[in-house]
């Protein structure tokens, strides 16, 4: 049980344990690593989940879904220790009776899910505190140093978690402002974790040069040991599954009478390398009744292409008012094709090795129709910034309620279809706290809340003295890691 192959795995080697495959992310052969079998999650079993997590909030049901995947290399009470760590009304002030994933309802069949109550107020303090948790308990000799490029929003939420551990090494790695658009907001989180062990560099490129350069040293054998805290971990993919679970009984609960465990759900989550959205896929394959993953893309529209398409095509990255999203390439799309492709490493394989060469493949070239990844249940639309600014205006107005422009993209593919029939979740990814130019440009500098309290004058980390380093290229990169890691 939970155990793990890589989706490009050609050899057959033996399968692994959880904690063998997410100290560096990506697999030796290049692949990404999924479960040999989903675990089935049955609806009697859905039923008790929903009713413990009522009584005893969302870290019991953490546990319950997540030790599925992690399975008893580590024991269940060490398991729940780790989550009691990582949830703690500490970092997660907002969070109100153990819920850390809090649904909230827009009209009769709409939902939203407010996943960024976090330290750095993003969906990925849900899984990023957790890492740190596994990283401390079960793999602390084996990786000390960490290597991630980030677009906004992962490196606070690595620094804020695993670069709190006393004996990590990080180097996070953003382009510079030239080349991104991280909001003062995001800069001075970034900021305030930098220390003489936790290193933000900044360089003059794009997001997905940068990443390539950081995927070059991670293969370099002089680098080996740099652990990954980037979106296709298994570790991150595998916690940010039971906030489905979670969200799905809350709706369901405040749906009322004639709603009940096992009816079907629609998720919309805005996304740029899919590894929110393949998360939802995963419970889904679990056993939890979701119709449709309805995949909310900005301007970079990769993952609309593969999903209305059958084309995974490359493209200059764009940069819009939901940096967070802004990618040239849609990395976790490789486990839910894996699956398409019947398992088949070899059409994964060519599939992929077409799409870094030629930065362009399509479905039709491995045989597949073009519409397959539908079948999986994925839809997808999209918006521009001028979209996403009028649909925050129309949450204010029509719902009273103030999002993140993230979320707002989820909102307005939503919008844009036939009034849902079934209970449908929007997943809001981020706080507007972090985009407040955006909140005031929808609805005014005036309506822009009060910042939470442990956001307030945030900037003044900015005067760090290790805030940023900028550094040319990856030679330089090199030296400095080879300079600063312990
Ligand atoms: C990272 C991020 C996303 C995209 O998530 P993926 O897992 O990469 O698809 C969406 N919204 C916000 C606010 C983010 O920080």
């Amino acid at each position: 049980m939970s155990e793990y192959i890589s989706t490009r795995d050609i050899e057959g080697r033996p399968p692994r344990q959880f904690y063998d495959v997410v100290e560096k992310g990506l697999e030796q052969d290049g692949g990404l690593s999924v479960p040999v079998r989903y675990p089935r999650i049955s609806i009697d079993d859905l039923r008790a989940m929903a009713d413990h997590q009522k009584e005893q909030g969302y870290l019991k049901l953490f546990v319950d879904v997540r030790s599925r995947l992690v399975g008893d290399s580590v024991s269940l009470d060490k398991q729940f220790q780790m989550a009691k760590a990582a949830f703690t009304p500490e970092k997660f002030p907002d969070a109100v009776n153990g819920n850390y994933a809090p649904v909230r309802q827009f009209d009769e069949k709409l939902f939203i899910q407010n996943l960024s109550l976090g330290p750095t107020a993003v969906f990925k303090d849900l899984a990023m505190q957790p890492f740190a948790q596994d990283l401390d308990y079960v793999l602390a000799d084996r990786i000390k140093a960490f290597l991630g490029a980030s677009s906004g929003d992962t490196f606070s939420a690595a620094s804020e978690s695993v670069g709190a551990l006393p004996n990590t090494d990080m180097f996070l790695v953003v382009p510079s402002p030239k080349h991104g658009n991280m909001s003062p907001v995001q800069w001075a989180q970034g900021a305030k974790n930098a220390s003489a062990t936790v290193h933000n560099i900044t360089m003059d490129m794009p997001f997905g040069p940068l990443q390539d350069i950081v995927k070059n040293i991670q293969k370099d054998p002089e680098f080996v040991d740099l652990g990954a805290v980037n979106s296709i971990n298994w570790a991150r993919v595998a916690s940010q599954i039971p906030y489905y679970f979670s969200g799905y009984f809350q709706a369901i609960e405040q749906s009322g009478s004639g709603a009940k465990i096992g009816d079907e759900v629609d998720f919309v989550v805005p996304s740029g390398n899919m590894g929110n959205v393949v998360a939802g896929y995963v419970a889904k394959m679990m056993g939890l009744p979701i119709r449709n993953i309805i995949v909310a893309t900005n301007e970079n529209e990769v993952l609309h292409d593969l999903i209305q398409h059958g084309v995974y095509r490359r493209k200059k990255t764009a940069l819009t008012n939901s940096p967070s999203m802004d990618i040239d390439a849609a990395s976790n799309s490789e486990r839910p094709l894996f699956d398409l492709f019947e398992r088949d490493p070899v059409k994964i394989r060519q599939f992929m090795e077409t799409f870094s060469r030629t930065g362009s493949v399509s479905l039709a070239d491995v045989g597949m129709g073009h519409l397959s990844l539908r079948s999986l249940g994925f839809d997808s639309g999209v918006s521009n910034n001028l979209q996403r600014v009028q649909t925050i205006r129309t949450a204010y107005e029509v719902y009273n309620d103030i999002i993140d422009p993230h979320t707002a993209a989820a909102l307005h593919v939503t919008l844009e279809r036939p009034k849902p029939e079934i209970p449908t979740i929007i997943m809001e990814t981020a706080s507007q706290v972090k985009f407040e130019d955006t909140t005031a440009e929808a609805i005014g500098r005036e309506n822009v809340p009060e910042r939470q309290e442990r956001f307030r004058n945030i900037e003044r980390y900015l005067q760090n003295e290790f805030a940023y380093v900028a550094l040319r290229d990856e030679e330089e990169l090199k030296d400095f890691i080879r300079a600063h890691r312990r």
